[in-house]
């Protein structure tokens, strides 16, 4: 008898070969597409978040050393918000949209249907393994889809439960979750499929995409990049402060993807906004922040050795302003600042992902937008703490990134009404609300004609005048309409 991993079979491209086959079969045959299987998998969704709490809470702490807190709030009540917001607005995302119809089709009508794309793979990342995989998938069930999610390996507890939550809750004939690293992706990818979204970094992104060219099939690209907090003068610091706080470091100790990257200020108020950090660190997370429960850990030994170096380069090291603090058995990082970190240092060139937060200095606030767009690549995010409105315009005006806050940070993703994404190197494409059910929906355009009023003028013979109508009637115009008629 061979040993168990012996015995578990390996997924390989024939078995993603046949799952995609199986799923297509349940979704030509129409499974995914009536609105009670929707509902009925929404509620599903629902009530797994509902009763598995605990095991879930339990799995981000196996992995990431995640705050119950922040595993309640930012991965399971969000999502159940997301499932929520489905149910209720889903009858309204599913009816055909009215359009207007112009002279050019004359007499018709129109409407727009939204109907589900087919069979598409979710990839998410590891760092909200729970949010991350389902929340796209609350969209591709309400847009009628059949789905395989493919769980970040590097969070292996959350990835286990997942499969198991999702076999146990969904209706497996439509949705599938396959659990595996680079092997098991690249299966996936060598599939048809028509959707591929996309959750991770922007190398990854690039392998994604290259494989959904060889079929054509479109793609959303949630990924990353360096979010900046400008932080003018003259504001409610302790708040401000706070505020960056709770994005950077009360986001699974930075390692997320709308986290504040890195703070620009001016030299006159810098120190000041040290010590604020200073003073609120350690109201928040105690003397000796590597022992608090409240901040996650680093999610294994690659990455912490990757935020090492960033710390240990020669001219950052000598830049800690606070913190600095690592406890490599238990992978924890104190939270970290750097006041007057130089433009062309390591830490400054990728996306950090962690607890470092990084100060660049300018003589006047308007120099960061510069500071901003000379980093060639646009955010996710991008922050702004002000109180000068003239500053606020210029910022929405000038500085390009996935998502903009003014005086708060990473609030903007628990707005649904909003819409998630990255333009540029931070990705494309976008989700929640009834973004998500746009995304894994084609919007089919539908004209509707009778037998009634069929003109003469596009049939041959033709002749100058019904040239000279048809171009009247193409641009619109009554007066060029009367004067062709007329022929004049
Ligand atoms: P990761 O390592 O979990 O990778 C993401 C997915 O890609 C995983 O499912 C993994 O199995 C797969 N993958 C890895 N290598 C692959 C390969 N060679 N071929 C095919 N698939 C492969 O996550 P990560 O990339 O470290 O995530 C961190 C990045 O994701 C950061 O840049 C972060 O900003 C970004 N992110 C973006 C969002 C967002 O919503 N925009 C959310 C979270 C994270």
């Amino acid at each position: 008898m061979g040993n168990k991993s012996e015995d578990k079979a390996v997924f390989d491209t024939d078995s993603a070969n046949q799952m995609v086959n199986k799923l297509r079969a349940s979704f030509v045959a129409g499974k995914t597409k009536s609105y009670e299987w929707r509902v009925s998998q929404l509620i599903a969704m629902l009530n797994m978040m509902e009763e598995s709490e605990p095991q879930i809470v339990s799995a981000l702490r196996d992995d990431l050393s995640k705050p119950e807190l922040e595993s309640s709030i930012y991965e399971i009540a969000m999502l159940k918000n997301s499932c929520k917001l489905a149910l209720k607005e889903m009858k309204h995302w599913i009816k055909p949209e009215n359009a207007k119809t112009s002279l050019t089709t004359f007499p018709s009508s129109a409407e727009i249907v939204s109907e589900p794309l087919g069979v598409v793979l979710v990839i998410s990342a590891w760092n909200y393994p729970f949010l991350l995989s389902l929340d796209p998938m609350v969209g591709a069930i309400a847009a009628g889809n059949a789905i395989v999610l493919k769980p970040s390996e590097l969070a292996p507890a959350s990835s286990s439960l997942l499969a198991k939550l999702v076999a146990r809750y969904l209706d497996g004939s439509c949705i599938k979750v396959v659990e595996g690293a680079v092997p098991q992706t690249s299966a996936l990818l060598e599939q048809k499929w028509d959707k591929i979204f996309y959750t991770g970094n922007g190398r990854v992104a690039r392998i994604v995409m290259a494989a959904a060219a060889k079929h054509l099939t479109p793609v959303v690209l949630e990924l990353g990049g360096k979010s900046p907090v400008i932080v003018d003068s003259g504001i409610d610091l302790k708040v401000a402060t706070r505020r960056i706080i709770a994005g950077k470091w009360g986001c699974n100790n930075g390692q997320a993807c709308i986290s504040p990257d890195y703070v620009i200020t001016t030299k006159d108020y810098a120190v000041k906004l040290v010590d604020s950090f200073k003073c609120e660190l350690e109201q928040f997370y105690g003397k000796n922040p590597l022992e608090s429960k409240d901040l996650s850990r680093i999610v294994n030994p690659n990455h912490f050795d990757r935020l090492s170096k960033l710390l240990e380069e020669d001219k950052v090291s000598s830049k800690i302003a606070h913190g600095g603090q690592k406890d490599e058995t238990n992978l924890k990082i104190a939270p970290t600042i750097l006041l007057d970190v130089p433009i062309n240092s390591l830490i400054m060139k990728e996306e950090i992902f962690g607890p470092l937060l990084p100060i660049i200095m300018v003589d006047k606030l308007e120099e960061s937008f510069d500071v901003i767009n000379s980093c060639g690549a646009k955010p996710l995010a991008a922050y702004l703490f002000t109180n000068n409105n003239k500053l606020k315009e210029e910022f929405v005006a000038e500085v390009s990134a996935g998502g903009l806050v003014v005086n708060d940070t990473t609030v903007h993703l628990a707005e649904h009404n909003l819409p998630f994404g990255g333009v540029g190197e931070s990705g494309m494409g976008s989700y929640h609300g009834k973004f998500s059910f746009d995304a894994f929906s084609h919007k089919k355009a539908v004209l509707y004609k009778g037998f009634s009023g069929d003109s003469s003028l596009r049939y041959p013979p033709y002749t100058r005048g019904k040239l000279r109508l048809l171009q009247a009637l193409l641009s619109g115009s009554i007066l060029r309409i009367i004067r062709a008629l007329l022929g004049w």
